[in-house]
């Protein structure tokens, strides 16, 4: 096939900015949006604030104004017979003298403005109206182009007229991708007909039904892909079965435990019994705020794999939060038989090797530790349960090391802070099930969280010190971009001194990633330990730190940071009896976004909520983890963010689809599975996880 209008040079340049190389990527190659062009409007009719519409007239003359050296505004004045307008270029010159000619009939398309109070057209699109048939334009398609692209004429309209020639000369209807008993009943329109309406609707209802089908079939082979994934590695790793509830766990519940759980934490126990004792292994990721207690549920589940004569271990990402976890683990379990150790970098020589052997022949009970923990010398004896904090730092292929420590992969429960909305987590962990606790132990004082401008310093360290005068502890956080560490490494430096001048009576520890291991752990151990009353930070401490005596959370220059990292540092006060606070500072020049964060922050405690929020403000592709996740987008028409009714619906669908045919081998699902194949095969990004 040969498209008219695309000659070398514009080929190349499709394929370097678009990387359309084949009639199939620029078929979907969809727009982005539709204009009505079914509808003229009439110059009377118009007001500035209508969006695009379109009129019908001629020129009547051009005029010409200077505008600075070398630059003009050329100026068509333009008349329906109704009223009048202005047709603006701010270049071009030549190709709109030759091109539009005085006295024609032409259809112009624009957003309408108004200029030295008359309504004006910009750049608008024009069309030769002998050449329109309106009857037959309906809605225009837009697409995106680079700048580059635009100059060498492949405009949104270019690509238009591209796509409907090709679709012109599709003789044969395309091929189906999903079986009709999947598309009747949800009533999805054909492949074929959905691929030529999304580029030539005829109207707003046709672009809806392409555009639905269109993101039904991209989510729901992305979740075929991702329970087929599942469902392979179910069956082939078996799982230990842990079905015991022997003495340690019930000595715990009885004596040791001096609260009730919460009734989340206790839907979310049972979960996870039911998975260790399915004799398959357990993939799941245990969801809930900061401080709603995922920590004991974990630790519950360790009990179970010891009760069963397995050991478990818990990893966490730094080696502060490691120790952390080993001091609260052996609080909870005090007076208990159970060995508990510690393995992270620090742990050296003859104390390392006493863990490793201890751990080898099976003594130790429970490991906490780093990363260290799935280092190639590390040999369990029998781990039956590994537990994960803080998932965002641990993928797909670390947790496939963690499978290769024994015959049966151990059971995996991996808990996060960072609340990710449901339809997320479906298509970025949707190979793990997902336990969430959404309910905080009872007594917790909500933090209370306020907006300051940075100019109300007086007020904002009367507060804090009022605070600290009352034995709380303060954290103060310094924004930290990476292109320029440097600066803001100063900027750190700077404020802290400030800090240290505005509060002479007290003592601040400070921490940052440019610092030695060594010393952070140094600095936080002063803060920890309440030596110190103020730690000033960067975002280091986001992540896990439980200082239950620090409530007041500063944040500086709030503006720089994202919702879930926002979220993240509020986490960090609220553990203790005492009313928290989160003081969110900016400037007093703020975005509409940024100031929609601020006023979200202000509003909710909730991280689903945030996370929804964020989701929405931000996209899908910039959310912490979805790089690490190994399940990485390339979504062409779907939003996961605004989409969330189509992902379930591919999520069941697909379901469905496994449960019928856990072998893939139906003949009535054939066309699935092949369809599956060349996707993976296609998409660099699937074929990474399969
Ligand atoms: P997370 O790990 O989710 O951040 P933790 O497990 O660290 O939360 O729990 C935070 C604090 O709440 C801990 O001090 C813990 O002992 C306590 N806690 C957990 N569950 C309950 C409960 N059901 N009732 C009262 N306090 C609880
Ligand atoms: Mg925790």
């Amino acid at each position: 096939m040969y498209l008219t209008g695309v000659g070398p040079r514009r080929k190349e340049l499709l394929d370097k900015e678009l990387g359309i190389r084949t009639y199939r990527d620029l078929l979907e190659y969809y727009p982005y949006k539709y204009v009505d062009r079914s509808k003229i409007y009439l110059l009377s009719e118009i007001s500035h604030d209508m969006p695009f519409v379109q009129i019908k007239g001629r020129i009547l003359s051009f005029e010409e104004f200077e505008m600075g050296k070398r630059k003009k505004r050329i100026v068509a004045h333009f008349s329906d017979g109704h009223g009048m307008c202005d047709l603006v270029w701010f270049n071009g010159a030549q190709y709109i003298y030759k091109n539009y000619i005085i006295g024609k009939e032409y259809i112009v398309f624009g957003k309408p403005s108004v200029y030295g109070g008359r309504i004006q057209f910009t750049h608008p699109d024009i069309d030769d109206a002998s050449q329109i048939q309106l009857d037959n334009m309906g809605m225009q398609p837009f697409y995106v182009t680079t700048e580059k692209m635009k100059k060498a004429g492949i405009t949104s309209r270019a690509i238009e007229k591209m796509t409907k020639t090709l679709i012109a000369k599709l003789a044969e209807p395309l091929s189906e991708t999903i079986p009709e008993f999947i598309i009747r009943p949800l009533r999805l329109v054909s492949r074929d007909e959905a691929m030529r309406k999304i580029h030539y609707p005829k109207s707003a209802e046709d672009t809806q039904r392409a555009r639905l089908r269109l993101k039904f079939e991209e989510l729901f082979y992305v979740q075929l892909n991702i329970l087929r994934y599942a469902n392979d590695n179910r069956r082939k790793y078996r799982g230990y079965n842990l079905k015991r509830i022997g003495a340690q766990f019930n000595w715990f519940y009885s004596h040791n435990l001096s609260f009730e759980l919460t009734g989340a934490q206790k839907r979310v126990m049972h979960e996870i019994r039911k998975d260790m004792a399915s004799g398959r292994q357990m993939n799941r990721l245990l969801q809930g705020d900061v401080g709603s207690g995922k920590t004991l549920v974990a630790l519950m589940a360790m009990l179970i794999a010891i009760d069963n004569g397995f050991q478990a271990c818990l990893m966490a990402p730094t080696e502060i939060l490691a120790e952390q976890h080993l001091q609260t683990v052996k609080e909870f379990l005090q007076g208990m038989n159970v060995r508990i150790e510690l393995l992270t970098g620090i742990v050296k020589g003859k104390k390392r090797r006493d863990v490793l052997d201890s751990l080898a022949n099976g003594t130790v009970n429970i490991l906490i530790g780093t990363h260290a923990i799935i280092e190639d010398n590390v040999r369990f004896h029998n781990l039956g349960l590994a537990v994960v904090d803080e998932q965002h730092r641990f993928g797909v292929a670390q947790r496939a090391k963690l499978w290769n420590k024994n015959d049966n992969p151990p059971h995996v429960l991996i808990m996060t802070a960072t609340p990710i909305p449901r339809t997320l987590a479906m298509t970025i962990y949707g190979d793990l099930d997902v336990s969430i606790i959404d309910e905080l132990p009872p007594g917790r004082k909500p933090i209370e969280t306020i907006h300051k401008y940075d100019n109300q310093t007086t007020s904002l360290y009367n507060g804090i010190r009022q605070q600290i005068l009352l034995g709380r502890q303060v954290y103060i956080v310094f924004p930290l971009i990476k292109e320029s560490e440097k600066s803001d490494l100063k900027n750190l430096e700077t404020g802290y001194e400030t800090l240290c001048e505005a509060f002479p009576e007290f003592r601040l520890s400070k921490i940052h990633g440019q610092m030695k291991d060594k010393e952070k752990e140094a600095e936080m151990k002063n803060f920890v330990s309440g030596q110190t009353q103020i730690l000033v930070a960067t975002t280091v401490i986001e992540v896990g730190v439980n200082v239950p005596n620090a409530s007041v959370m500063v944040i500086l220059d709030a503006q720089r940071f994202g919702l879930s990292q926002l979220h993240q540092l509020r986490g960090r006060v609220g553990r203790g009896a005492e009313q928290s606070y989160c003081i969110l500072v900016t400037s007093h020049k703020l975005t509409n976004e940024t100031r929609k964060r601020i006023d979200i922050m202000c509003y909710t405690n909730d991280g689903f909520e945030i996370a929804e929020a964020d989701l929405k403000l931000r996209g899908p592709g910039d959310l912490e983890g979805t790089q690490q996740s190994g399940i990485a987008f390339d979504l062409k028409i779907a939003d996961i963010a605004r989409d969330g009714q189509i992902v379930q619906m591919a999520r069941n669908e697909a379901q469905k689809i496994i449960d019928a045919d856990p072998d893939c081998n139906k003949t009535e699902n054939e066309i699935l599975w092949r369809r599956l194949k060349e996707l993976r095969n296609t998409n660099i990004n699937w074929a990474a996880i399969s």
